[in-house]
Order: structure tokens, then C-alpha cells, then sequence
């Protein structure tokens, strides 16, 4: 435990009716007597004048007093709520820190409740998330893992692994009874069941991986071709484009848009014309790059003017591997039925953006070759860095287990439990460098 205490405004700048000052520490106590002239009973609101040096007062308000360690970041805190107008709030904060304490960083309550056992390192990581959801499905998931939904799974796996490894180095201990490992059924079936495990447990961070940053799709096709009705009709009404920032060339456009709560990073590109002209050949260049990254190309086209051996040629000049989808735009004027096709090569959806048939295929295929599912009972969020992890100790288990088959060797399954273990501690924190803290908790709001 630290001896600071830290201050900070917990809600949103601007003015408000209300507006929160967050303090934690030894000293929250002590500040809250100067300030209200009396320390509340824990967990009380209690009505007060919030006073400064010359008992004059600041603002009129209640004060909460959560005693440690039963308060959010298991310290003392208090919470003052005051009228929400920033010279207000200004100048109670001010007073704060007369007081004794000192600002806090951004995510700074969040690391004290980390540090003192009251979330684990998930948890933290689920407040914030919880805070920037953009969707009912993120935010009911970001709570799930707040709730430690995820964090029991990574729990379970861990216990799962250091029963095996007990075992195996209970074994190793007593080389007067010779075990062949490989002959253990023991051995045999936890391994199996672990792997399982894994598995599911991959899926299901990839999932909420998913939810927490999205899938990026690149439009490809020819000027006119419908690729920015397609956009609009995508993004629904639910879903207004959140940000259309012009690339950094004229050539590639970004959006982000949501399907069913899932975020899409778009690239709209212009399309892969050789130009003689610099700055457009610059953007082919990009859109080129941009489509290599992309999770999935979608090459839209006019139905009506557009042959199959033009549409081969266009596949066959996209660049990368990246999963495509030929989207069959402008049905209307061919009188085609919207359907969707598995080739062996690519998938093909007929749409029309105009009067919108097709358009729940096309939004269904999305999401399908993500792997999201909608209503996704016992999802939670997750982050690319968990599921680094994951993979991390999933490698490591395949390598002991090669280890057994290939050597018989105990000692190495035993090790490579134990680094999995590891890898996987590095999720819920229980193993964690500073610098891992520091990258993780900057990115917190203030105040949290
Ligand atoms: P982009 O250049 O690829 O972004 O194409 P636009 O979205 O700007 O569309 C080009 C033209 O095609 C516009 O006049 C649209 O109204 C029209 N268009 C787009 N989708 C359809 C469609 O499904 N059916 C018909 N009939 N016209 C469409």
C-alpha cells in the first residue's frame, strides 16, 4: 500500500448536475474532516458544506466515505459530490490537494484496486472497456469479465495444468518407481482434457477479441460500382458512421460501423487502376497493403455491367491472401434472387443496395466468417492481449506433450506446464511486469 493519496475528477468536463470528486489514500479521511468540518459515517450520504481554509464555502454537497478496505480501490476514499460546473469542481479539487493529496494519473484507482487484490488485472482492464462499450453486446460482455467470468476460466485452466504438473513432479521425485508417462492413462487424459479446454477457451477470447476490436474489410471495385451505398445500407440506422476520416491519401477513406454490435473498420479504396499519376499510384500502392492486412476483401460490382471474365480478371489481380467476397451489387436491374454463394475459391453474395435485398445475407456472412455469434450467452471481453497469451500457453502445452511422446521426458512436460501457467498468470495479473502496468492502466480514463 501507498502513503499517497489521490485526487481526481471522476466524471466527464463540462457542466452537469451533479459532478464527482474521487480522493483515495491514508489521508481521505483527514480531508474529508477539513472539508466538511466531520467524517460521515461510512457509507452514508450525508448533506454538507464542502469548506476551504477560511471555513467559507465552496460548494454545497454530499460526501461518502467508504472505509478501507471495503472501497473500490480497498483503500480509504472519499467521494464528494458537488455541483457539476468546472470552476466549481475546480476549485474543490484544489482544495483537495491543499489537503494533502496529490492528482492522479489516468487509471490510477483502477491500479490501486488492482495492486490491493480487488479486481484482478482482466477485471481492470474490463472497467474501462465497460466505459468505452459501443454496443449493448460489448458492454454487457465487458461486465461479464468485470464480473470475472473470464478470469474463472483462466483460473479453472490454471488448476487444470498445475494438477497435471503436481503429478508429473510427484513422479519425477521418486525415481525408484519407474513411470512411463506414455503409458500413464492418468497423464494421457488430463492432457487430452486440457487441450480441450483450450480450445474452447481460444474460441471464446477470439470471440470476445472480436467484440473489443473489430474486424477490418476492404472495398474494392470500380468507380460507380455502389461500394458507398453498399456502406451506408451496411451501417443501418442503428449504426450511424461514427467517424469518416479521409485517409491520408485520397485513396483510401476509413469508417467504422457496427453490425449487430460487432465494430467493422471499413477501407474504402478506389480501386487498383495503375495511374501515371504520383499521388494515385501512391494509393494503389496503400490500397494494395491496406488489403493484404485486411480480415476480408469485398470486391463489389454491377451486376449489369460487368462479365464473368472481367470478374475473374478482377480476382485474380487482388492482391494478398486475405479471405474475399465477391459482392454482386445492383440485382435490381438484373433480376437476380439475393442469395449466397460458397465457390470453392471465394464467397459471392447478390445484393441490391438500392432496395436493400441481399443485405441481411451479406451482414450474416460477415459475421459469420468472424465466427461472431449474436446473442452469445457467457461471452466476455477480451482483449488482443489475452489471446496472445492464450496462444502462448497453448504452444507451450504442445511442446511438453511432444517432449513426452518424443523423449519421454517428464521433466520437460513438468516445464512446459509451468511456463504455460505462466502465460497465462500474465492475464489476470498475477504475473506482470511494471511496464505491462504502466501500458495498461495510461490508457484508462481519469478518475477511474
Ligand atoms: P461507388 O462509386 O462505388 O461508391 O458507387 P456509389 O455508391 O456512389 O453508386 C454509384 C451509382 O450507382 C449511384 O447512382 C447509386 O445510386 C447507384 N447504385 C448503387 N447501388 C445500386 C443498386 O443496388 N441498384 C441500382 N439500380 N443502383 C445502385
Amino acid at each position: 500500500m501507498t502513503n499517497e493519496t489521490i485526487a481526481a475528477i471522476a466524471t466527464p468536463p463540462g457542466r452537469g448536475g451533479i459532478g464527482v470528486i474521487r480522493v483515495s489514500g491514508p489521508a481521505a479521511p483527514d480531508i474529508a474532516r477539513s472539508l466538511t468540518n466531520k467524517l460521515p459515517k461510512p457509507r452514508e450520504a450525508t448533506l454538507c458544506r464542502f469548506v476551504d481554509g477560511d471555513n467559507e464555502a465552496i460548494d454545497e454537497g454530499i460526501v461518502i466515505y467508504f472505509a478501507a478496505p471495503s472501497s473500490f480501490t480497498g483503500e480509504e476514499v472519499i467521494e464528494l459530490q458537488g455541483h457539476g460546473g468546472p470552476v466549481v469542481q475546480d476549485m474543490l479539487l484544489a482544495r483537495v490537494v491543499e489537503l494533502g493529496a496529490r492528482l492522479a494519473r489516468p487509471g490510477e484507482f483502477s491500479e490501486r484496486a488492482f495492486l490491493n487484490g480487488k479486481l484482478d488485472l482482466a477485471q481492470a482492464e474490463a472497467v474501462a472497456d465497460l466505459i468505452e462499450s459501443g454496443s449493448t453486446q460489448a458492454a454487457r460482455s465487458a461486465l461479464r469479465s468485470l464480473q470475472g467470468v473470464f478470469s474463472k476460466e483462466i483460473h479453472q485452466l490454471v488448476e487444470m495444468l498445475t494438477r497435471l504438473r503436481v503429478y508429473v513432479e510427484a513422479a519425477i521425485d521418486f525415481p525408484e518407481e519407474e513411470i512411463d508417462f506414455l503409458a500413464d492413462n492418468r497423464v494421457h487424459e488430463e492432457l487430452v482434457q486440457i487441450e480441450n479446454q483450450f480450445d474452447q477457451l481460444l474460441a471464446a477470447t477470439k470471440q470476445g477479441c472480436l467484440l473489443h476490436d473489430g474486424m477490418t474489410v476492404v472495398l474494392v471495385g470500380k468507380p460507380n460500382a455502389g461500394k458507398s451505398s453498399l456502406l451506408n445500407v451496411l451501417a443501418g440506422q442503428d449504426s450511424a458512421i461514427v467517424s469518416a476520416i479521409p485517409g491520408t491519401t485520397r485513396d483510401i477513406i476509413r469508417e467504422y460501423i457496427q453490425i449487430d454490435g460487432m465494430p467493422v473498420h471499413v477501407l474504402d479504396t478506389a480501386g487498383l487502376r495503375e495511374s501515371g499519376d504520383e499521388i494515385e499510384s501512391e494509393g494503389v500502392r496503400r490500397a494494395q497493403a491496406a488489403m493484404e492486412k485486411a480480415d476480408r476483401v469485398l470486391l463489389i460490382i454491377d451486376d449489369s455491367d460487368t462479365t464473368d471474365d472481367e470478374l475473374e480478371k478482377m480476382i485474380a489481380e487482388l492482391p494478398g491472401s486475405s479471405p474475399r467476397t465477391v459482392v454482386r451489387n445492383k440485382i435490381d436491374l438484373t433480376n437476380k434472387e439475393p442469395i449466397y454463394i460458397d465457390t470453392r475459391c471465394y464467397k459471392e453474395v447478390l445484393v441490391s443496395a438500392k432496395t436493400g435485398a441481399g443485405m441481411d445475407k451479406l451482414r450474416q456472412h460477415l459475421k459469420d466468417c468472424m465466427g461472431f455469434q449474436a446473442s452469445g450467452e457467457g461471452t466476455f471481453m477480451a482483449r488482443r492481449r489475452h489471446l496472445d497469451a492464450i496462444e502462448r500457453a497453448q504452444a507451450h502445452l504442445g511442446e511438453g506433450k511432444k517432449q513426452l511422446q518424443e523423449s519421454k521426458a517428464g521433466e520437460l512436460l513438468a516445464e512446459e506446464l509451468r511456463l504455460a501457467q505462466k502465460a497465462l498468470g500474465e492475464i489476470t495479473g498475477e504475473v506482470t511486469s511494471d511496464d505491462l502496468l504502466g501500458e495498461i492502466f495510461s490508457t484508462f480514463c481519469l478518475g477511474k
